[in-house]
């Protein structure tokens, strides 16, 4: 019997997009060669990559004008390759901050101009969304993390932006619920939650928005090398690559973003009313801005907490502690995660109850 994975990254992926992969790497396509010891130029590959390009653009129901990159360096590379690409010359770009990762985000692009942060969350130790912003008419693009994996926060609106692009670093909630592509510039996200194995990371970006800073780019951190090579400039991380596009075929099949946000949302209410059910939790972030896929919570009581560890324990489930910074639990309950697992949990925190009782 597997654990019930609640793990916020590297995170559950379907079981069987992993016995497949475990079946590539052993024999790809039957070559008799694994995945990932065929040349990435080979036309078996390069039909994956193809494939798994146009999985994203059909999924995220891209319009024409949009490119899609699978690169490398995680999420954190693209806090930099986001200004080094957009942010012009003598340019400023202003920053939402709602966590940890943004304001990583933010610090990477004050290496290369100036930022404005025109929300921040950092008073409430990032539980909420700022609202009352004002988007600047004078910067070149806006930032925004739309879900903040720590501490369980996302965003329902976008700024928005006029002039200035949007970008948006999705790691921890593309693919989980539908949204119009079209208002954003450039979208990335590292594929470790919702999408596959870490070492390749997604990106989305409007064509037209490029070649635009007056920049010498390196190389590695242009967008614009990586998509004239089409993902292909060095050697691409094969197998998360591979291992990507077996679990977007996996929600394809399943009915796409539009069935897997059904059933997402059913997913959280079920948890989210055990908490506010339950006097021996509370929340952690506002119950407005709550996150689908990463549920913040803690004791009312600290003194409890090794009853508490002990039941989930014992009911074989795995990684709900929450984040160092912020402590108590965060239950991630990203795409692959079925319910029965989160009506363990809920079970657990049930007998926790009459335990304590
Ligand atoms: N942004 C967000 C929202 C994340 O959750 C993470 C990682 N958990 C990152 C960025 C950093 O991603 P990576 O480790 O792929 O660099």
């Amino acid at each position: 019997m597997k654990k019930h994975n609640f793990s916020a990254g590297p995170c559950i992926l379907p079981q069987e997009v992993l016995k497949q992969a475990a079946d590539a790497v052993v024999n790809f396509n039957n070559l008799d060669l694994s995945l990932i010891e065929i040349s990435h130029r080979s036309k078996d590959f390069v039909a994956v990559m193809e494939n798994a390009r146009s999985l994203v653009k059909e999924l995220l129901n891209l319009p024409e004008g949009y490119s899609v990159l699978f690169l490398q360096g995680g999420a954190s590379l693209e806090f930099l390759m986001t200004p080094y690409n957009l942010l012009k010359e003598g340019g400023k770009a202003a920053y939402i901050d709602t966590g940890a990762w943004a304001a990583k985000a933010l610090k990477e692009a004050k290496l290369l101009g100036d930022v404005e942060v025109i929300g921040s969350s950092k008073d409430k130790t990032y539980n909420y969304i700022p609202k009352n912003y004002t988007v600047p008419s004078n910067v070149d693009y806006v930032h925004v993390t739309s879900n903040n994996t720590i501490y369980g926060t996302q965003f329902k609106e976008f700024p928005k932006t006029d002039d200035a692009l949007l970008v948006c670093d999705m790691s921890s909630d593309i693919f989980s619920r539908e949204l119009d592509f079209t208002k954003f510039d450039l979208v990335y996200a590292g594929a470790q939650k919702n999408m596959g194995p870490a070492g390749t990371t997604l990106v989305v970006v409007k064509d037209e928005i490029l070649g635009k800073t007056s920049r010498n780019i390196p190389a590695m951190l242009d967008y614009q090398v990586h998509l004239s090579k089409d993902s292909m400039f060095n050697t691409p991380p094969v197998f998360a690559v591979y291992v990507s596009m077996l679990t977007l075929q996996w929600l394809k099949d399943l009915g796409g973003v539009k069935a897997i946000e059904k059933l997402n949302k059913e997913k959280a209410a079920l948890l989210y009313a055990e908490i506010d059910r339950n006097p021996l939790f509370k929340g952690f972030a506002e119950v407005e801005d709550r996150s689908l896929m990463n549920v913040t919570f803690n004791l009312t009581d600290e003194s409890t907490g090794e009853v508490f560890d002990k039941i989930w324990n014992e009911a074989g489930i795995s990684g709900i502690k929450g984040h160092r910074s912020v402590g108590g639990y965060r239950a991630s309950i990203y795409n692959a995660m079925p319910i029965e697992s989160i009506q363990v949990l809920v079970n657990a925190m049930q007998q926790f109850e009459k335990e304590i009782k």
